[in-house]
Order: structure tokens, then C-alpha cells, then sequence
């Protein structure tokens, strides 16, 4: 059996990973700002330093996967797009980056990281915000977002969400990472009925958008069907999946860009 770190696991996706793992007699790990075996804040650097800390002294120095949930939704607030930058990107890096070593450790390590498939379907996201997630430069993601008003959260959960599966792509294939026999992933959902969602069809102009939306086969994601997949992508039969940002989406992403290839 297999010790797994989860992060978002008090919630949605990252709950019925954890809730998955365990029952299938595996150590999990949980780690979320709400209930969990390691309580930690994600968005603040003292936070995820507590997190990964903790997570490595539980597991002894060895992981054999992990996966990367605890994310933030574009809802409405001043601070939001500050807290989506935090947690949806810095909350994924910072604890992957400490946690390499313990997954080095472990037989053909897994990690599975929650993108979205706004990485692909919103439009003009800055690409001087990604950059400025990708050289760590929070403050130059939020002075670009600022011209966003109202609408910046949208556009810092998109280029969060792109910045992630850039990174995810980029280091998976590193001699660190491949080399080191960890094989690093992402999943891209589209819209899935989690209390993340709920918390957006909340609001009607929200909601409006959401199902104008289009999703070729109709209808929302199911957080248990989305953890069986990233279930597999943990297990034996993934071995060979490297640096794949694995779109789960009810056809979203192909009926946007199907010739960008
Ligand atoms: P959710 O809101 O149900 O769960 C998110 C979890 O993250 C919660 O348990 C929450 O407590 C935790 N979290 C939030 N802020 C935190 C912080 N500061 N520190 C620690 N933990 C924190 O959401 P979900 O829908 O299950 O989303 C899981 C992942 O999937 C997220 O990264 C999200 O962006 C992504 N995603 C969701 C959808 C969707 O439609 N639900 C679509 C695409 C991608």
C-alpha cells in the first residue's frame, strides 16, 4: 500500500480522491485550510512552508504521489485575485518543489495537479500575467490583472490555471523530475458539480454564463467520476504518462480550439 499527500481534500474533487485512496487501504495525507491531518493556509508562504513540512515529517521522507487540489474559484472580492494566485499556483509549486526529495525517494512516484479548462477556453488572458507566475512574481501578475476591474478574478484564475500546466509541462520532463523516475501530471476539468461550482451558480450573472457555456455532451462533471481518474493517473497503468495535461471536460476544450494542434 501507498502514502499520498492531498491538498483541497476537505472538499469537492480533492475530498473524493482522499475519500478513494483510503478506501482503497492507502495512507492519505490530507492537507486543507478546513478539516484535514495537516490544517494549513495555502496562501501565505509561511503556510505552505508549514504544510510541506508537516506532510514530510507524516510521511517518514518517502511519498509515492501526490495531488494538488486545494484551488480557489474566480467568485467576486477585491482580494480574490491575490488569493486565486496564491493558492491556485504558489499552493501547487511551493509544496511540489519541497516535497521532490520524498517522491524521489519512492518507486515511480505519481502526481496529479487540478488545472481547469479555462487554461485553454478563456480568451485573452495576459501572457505577461503567466510569465510573472512562472518567475514567481506575484506582484507583477496583480499589477497586469489590475486593468481587469470587476473581471479580474476571471483572468487570475485563467492564467493561474495556464501558468500551472506550463509549469507542470516544463518541469515534468526535467532530469529532477522524469529523471528522478516521478512522473508529474495535470487534469483539466471543465464545469463540475463541487461546492466550488455551486458557490458560482450562486450568483444569477454567474450562473447565466456558466450554462451558456458550451460543453458539447451536455451538463456538469461528477467529483467521484473526475477522482477515478485521477485515481488512474496515480496507479500503475499511468507508468508511462509524463508532463499530460489530461482534458476531462464533456468535449469544452476540443470544441474551442479542435485544430490547434
Ligand atoms: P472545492 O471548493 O470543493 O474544494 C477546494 C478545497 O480547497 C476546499 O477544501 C478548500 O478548503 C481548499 N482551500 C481553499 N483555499 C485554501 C487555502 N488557502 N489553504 C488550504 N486549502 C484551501 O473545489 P473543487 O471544485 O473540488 O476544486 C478542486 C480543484 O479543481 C481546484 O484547483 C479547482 O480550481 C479545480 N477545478 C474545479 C472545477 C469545477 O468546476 N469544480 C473546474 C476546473 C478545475
Amino acid at each position: 500500500m501507498s502514502t499520498y499527500a492531498v491538498t483541497g481534500a476537505a472538499s469537492g474533487m480533492g475530498r473524493a480522491v482522499a475519500d478513494k485512496l483510503a478506501a482503497g487501504g492507502h495512507t492519505v495525507i490530507t492537507v486543507d485550510i478546513a478539516e484535514a491531518t495537516v490544517r494549513a493556509d495555502l496562501s501565505t508562504p509561511a503556510g505552505r512552508r508549514a504544510a510541506a513540512t508537516a506532510v514530510l515529517e507524516r510521511c517518514g521522507g518517502r511519498l509515492d504521489g501526490a495531488v494538488l487540489a486545494a484551488g480557489l474559484g474566480p467568485a467576486p472580492g477585491r482580494d480574490r485575485p491575490r488569493l486565486i494566485a496564491e493558492v491556485n499556483y504558489f499552493g501547487v509549486v511551493d509544496l511540489l518543489e519541497a516535497w521532490r526529495p520524498a517522491l524521489a525517494a519512492a518507486d515511480a512516484a505519481k502526481v496529479v495537479v487540478f488545472s481547469s479548462n479555462s487554461s485553454s477556453t478563456v480568451p485573452m488572458v495576459p501572457g505577461r500575467a503567466v510569465r510573472g507566475f512562472l518567475e514567481g512574481d506575484i506582484e507583477r501578475v496583480l499589477r497586469t490583472l489590475r486593468v481587469f476591474g470587476k473581471q479580474a478574478p476571471t483572468f487570475a484564475y485563467a492564467a493561474s490555471k495556464i501558468a500551472i500546466s506550463r509549469w507542470v509541462r516544463r518541469t515534468a520532463v526535467t532530469k529532477e523530475w522524469a529523471g528522478a523516475g516521478i512522473r508529474l501530471n495535470a487534469i483539466a476539468p471543465g464545469a463540475v458539480l463541487t461546492p466550488l461550482l455551486e458557490q458560482q451558480l450562486a450568483t444569477p450573472a454567474e450562473a447565466k454564463q456558466i450554462r451558456r457555456f458550451p460543453v458539447p455532451i451536455g451538463g456538469f462533471g461528477d467529483p467521484g467520476q473526475l477522482a477515478d481518474w485521477v485515481v488512474f493517473m496515480l496507479s500503475d497503468a499511468a507508468d508511462f504518462l509524463c508532463g499530460s495535461v489530461v482534458f476531462v471536460d464533456g468535449g469544452s476544450d476540443a470544441w474551442f480550439r479542435a485544430d490547434d494542434w
